[in-house]
């Protein structure tokens, strides 16, 4: 390992990917200096765009070559601060590398660079009747790099599956520079599974330069309601009845009526603001199928005590709708000058409690708490309403989303369900695994990168378990705070 000398990798990253995609220029690099962890700043030593995996092979072997750590990135959207860089580290932004390789509709398989935005895969194959079902609400914007790496859902992830179900294969680069290919197009490939040891390893295993992902028809009919309810606690029963009646709705959405108001705000939607809870849900298949199943769904909403149902006139107030809810983050910009997103998974049954105690949490810090979630999955993002200049209300938000972490773990849930633990909630891995449980994912991690290069300091509790440098940490706002703790 050489001692770091800017010019020197300057130079050497220039030769691995060509100067012009070599950043090192400290005003340039503050463009990179977060992700959608917008709070949080580290500014990266180099950042390189590599435009083919050869050259991501390359900036890695540089990287290696001087000691420097290796954060990969995609679109920096993601919400839990795993592009964020870290101190002294090489930043390998993959957006260059955006392109649709190959079609192949007859096998429903696509191959296609990781730069290559969600959206812009089901754009390529709507024509043909057919699309890509991993969905996030960020889907025109982040990449699918960034969802293999995260394990990104959505609103229709409830049927389909989330991406680990829609990525079959990929090429990776790994800590030394030697590219693999793990996965097979080919249905159940023989040997270890290694393609879901990739997808969600949140960077950590290496870079995704390649993946083929499977393609679905579009379904012949979709039929979406929207249902109002007095409060959260029959909107969660109507979710759990529907699920128990067997029906496996395309997507079940649940906004409170905090979230309804900013949405309304925002979007124009001619939605009622005197309501508890609204559902928005999808049923698609063949025409048949779906009739029925969206009628037998509207009946169980209505026994669950639904205030109105309301059916799209057409594809338009459709689309409206829809638009309605994968806007709500934004939106809520419109009702509070400040917001923390959480993202927490409990189980379907425990949605109105757990949405009660979360309220209990808000209450006790003074702050409110809006509730726009994938409620088919009982995965929760709950976010906490805070100005922050009103002294105090930044760190009472914290408390909050501390809080609601917990009670997940008490339901029986989980940290995260699609966001990703990143910098920001590896304080809580030790919370919901043992030591024995951490070590062994360590191992597996380990396996790949030995030397833990690719982002250190992410996911696993620092320094106690995973033996990252602890130069590279950082202390997030929560634990200046005194509401987090690591390790
Ligand atoms: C408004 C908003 C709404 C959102 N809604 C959703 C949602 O509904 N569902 C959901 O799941 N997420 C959602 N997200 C979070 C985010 O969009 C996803 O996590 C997304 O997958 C991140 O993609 P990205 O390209 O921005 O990745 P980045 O943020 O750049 O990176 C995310 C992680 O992936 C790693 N990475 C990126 N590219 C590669 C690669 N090629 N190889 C290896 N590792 C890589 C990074 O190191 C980092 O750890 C939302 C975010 C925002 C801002």
């Amino acid at each position: 390992m050489e001692t770091l000398d800017l010019n020197r990798i300057s130079r050497d990253l220039g030769a691995a990917v060509g100067a012009r995609h070599c950043i090192v220029d400290p005003a340039e690099l503050r463009t990179y200096e977060s992700d959608g962890l917008a709070g949080v700043r580290v500014r990266p030593l180099a950042v390189v765009l590599p435009g083919t995996t050869a050259e991501v092979a390359a900036a890695v072997r540089v990287a290696r070559r001087h000691g420097m750590p290796i954060v990969p990135r995609g679109a920096g959207t993601g919400l839990s601060g795993g592009a964020l860089p870290v101190t002294g580290c090489l930043l390998i932004v993959l957006s260059r590398m955006n392109r649709i390789l190959t079609v192949d509709l007859p096998n429903q398989r696509m191959r296609v660079q990781p730069g290559v935005i969600n959206l812009d895969v089901t754009r390529a194959i709507a024509p043909h009747g057919f699309y890509y079902a991993p969905d996030p609400s960020s889907q025109s914007v982040c990449s699918i790099g960034g969802n293999i790496a995260e394990n990104s859902g959505g609103a229709h992830c409830l049927k389909y599956g989330f991406t680990v179900n829609h990525v079959v294969a990929a090429t990776v680069v790994l800590a030394d520079g030697e590219i693999v290919e793990v996965g097979s197009a080919a249905v159940d490939p023989l040997g270890y599974d290694l393609i879901a040891a990739v997808v969600g390893s949140e960077g950590l295993v290496g870079i995704v330069t390649e993946a083929i992902v499977r393609i679905l028809r579009a379904p012949e009919l979709t039929r979406t309601f929207f249902a109002t309810f007095p409060s959260t606690d029959e909107a969660g029963a109507c979710v759990s009845a529907i699920v128990a009646a067997g029906i496996v709705p395309a997507a079940v959405e649940m906004m409170d009526t905090l979230a309804i108001e900013a949405i309304v705000k925002a979007t124009g939607v001619d939605w009622p603001l005197d309501v508890g809870a609204a559902l928005l849900m999808d049923v698609d298949g063949t025409s048949a199928e779906v009739e029925h199943t969206a009628a037998a769904a509207i009946e169980i909403a209505e026994r669950a005590g639904a205030i109105e149902v309301r059916k799209p006139k057409d594809d338009a107030e459709r689309l409206l709708m829809w638009k309605g809810r994968k806007g709500a983050f934004a939106a809520v910009g419109r009702i509070s000058p400040n917001y923390y997103v959480q993202d927490g998974v409990i189980p379907r049954s425990q949605i109105s409690r757990v949405l009660r105690e979360i309220g209990a949490a808000g209450a006790r810090e003074g702050l409110r708490v809006a509730n726009v979630f994938h409620a088919g999955d009982g995965n929760l993002h709950p976010l906490v309403l805070y100005d922050a200049r009103v002294p105090g209300e930044e760190h009472s938000a914290e408390i909050v989303a501390s809080e609601i972490l917990k009670i997940c773990i008490k339901y029986g849930g989980s940290i995260t369900g699609e966001h990703g633990v990143g910098s920001d909630k590896a304080a809580y891995m030790g919370k919901l695994f043992s030591d024995d449980d951490l070590e062994t994912m360590n191992f597996v991690r380990c396996t790949f990168d030995p030397e833990r290069r690719f982002n250190p300091g992410k996911v696993f509790p620092t320094p106690r378990l995973c033996g990252d440098v602890p130069g590279h940490y950082h202390a997030h706002a929560s634990e200046v705070a005194g509401v987090a703790g690591r390790g």
